[in-house]
């Protein structure tokens, strides 16, 4: 395990050290898909846009799913990013506006 830029959980998981309320649905089932989807889009669409190329390490959630099992699973809503881009899309969503909806955990809700 040395190396390969996966961040592990991804967004799932633990997060800023807090869970999630909808942790249960990055599983076993979302892992694999997660490895496959990163293995069919293996590169990230936002650096793409910018001429980069820079591997995708996470599966991003284009429309926030809030535990939403039909859209955490709606694979048009899957997109491949780089850490680097799914961590300022998070960082936007917290201090961009309109404000976004807090979690119950009391954290900005956005994937
Ligand atoms: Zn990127």
């Amino acid at each position: 395990m040395t190396g390969g830029g996966d961040p592990g959980e991804g967004e799932g998981g633990v997060w800023k050290g807090k869970q999630r309320p909808w942790a249960h649905l990055y599983n076993y089932k979302w892992r694999k898909y997660r490895l496959q989807f990163l293995k069919e889009h293996p590169l990230c669409v936002m650096c793409e846009q910018q001429s980069l190329t820079e591997p995708a390490t996470v599966v991003h959630h284009k429309q926030p799913h809030r535990g939403n099992v039909e859209i955490f699973w709606r694979r048009s809503n899957h997109e491949g990013l780089c850490k680097l881009h799914h961590d300022s899309t998070e960082q936007a969503a917290e201090k961009g506006s309109p404000r976004p909806l807090i979690g119950l955990d009391g954290w900005p809700v956005d994937d």
